[in-house]
């Protein structure tokens, strides 16, 4: 998180507000998270000719959620007072779990959903919707007991990002939100 490609971009002063109005945006997936707490917001600028230009990263390579995400960002800079905003898709750096920030992970926890651990090294490019299930498997702790004995049921959850496990202590079902 402290790395150069995840690091929160600058703003110029000038579009403080902007940013600030394309931060707010919630995912539409997880809307305990806003864009800027998952790291999908990586800037704003102004084009030649003015137009506001917000670059968004998506969290993986054809996820859903990310046309939603971005009509949902030029509403809210609409909303906000500053025009017909243009979307870019940035894919390089490729979006990593690690740029979910402290309060994303914290919101995520308060919702029962376990906050992914450190994100496996990457190849270079956008990462694959096909995530192998064994590839990297940490464990995962039970949010609710805070047992360590668990088990995977389903590599999908609600969403592709999430996977259901089961607590063997407690028994109850939680999700984990994957590294990736
Ligand atoms: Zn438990």
């Amino acid at each position: 998180m402290t790395g150069a490609a995840g690091a929160p971009p600058r703003v110029p002063a000038d579009l403080a507000g902007a940013w600030e109005a394309a931060a707010r945006v919630q995912d539409p997936e997880l809307p305990m998270l806003t864009l800027a707490d998952l790291g999908v917001l990586r800037g704003v600028a102004r084009d030649e000719d003015g137009t506001l230009v917000v670059s968004l990263t998506p969290t993986y390579s054809g996820c859903p959620a990310m046309a939603e995400m971005r009509a949902s960002t030029v509403r809210a800079l609409r909303e906000a007072g500053y025009g017909e905003a243009r979307v870019r898709t940035v894919l390089d750096p490729p979006w990593t779990t690690d740029w979910i920030t402290e309060k994303g992970r914290a919101a995520l926890a308060e919702h029962q959903i376990v906050p992914p651990g450190p994100a496996p090294r990457h190849r270079s490019g956008p990462v694959p919707l096909s995530l192998s299930p064994t590839r990297h498997r940490a464990q995962v702790r039970c949010p609710r007991c805070g047992a360590g004995d668990t088990e995977e049921l389903s590599r999908f959850s609600a969403t592709s990002c999430r996977a259901l496990h089961r607590c063997r202590s407690c028994a109850e079902p939680f999700e984990h939100f994957k590294e990736i």
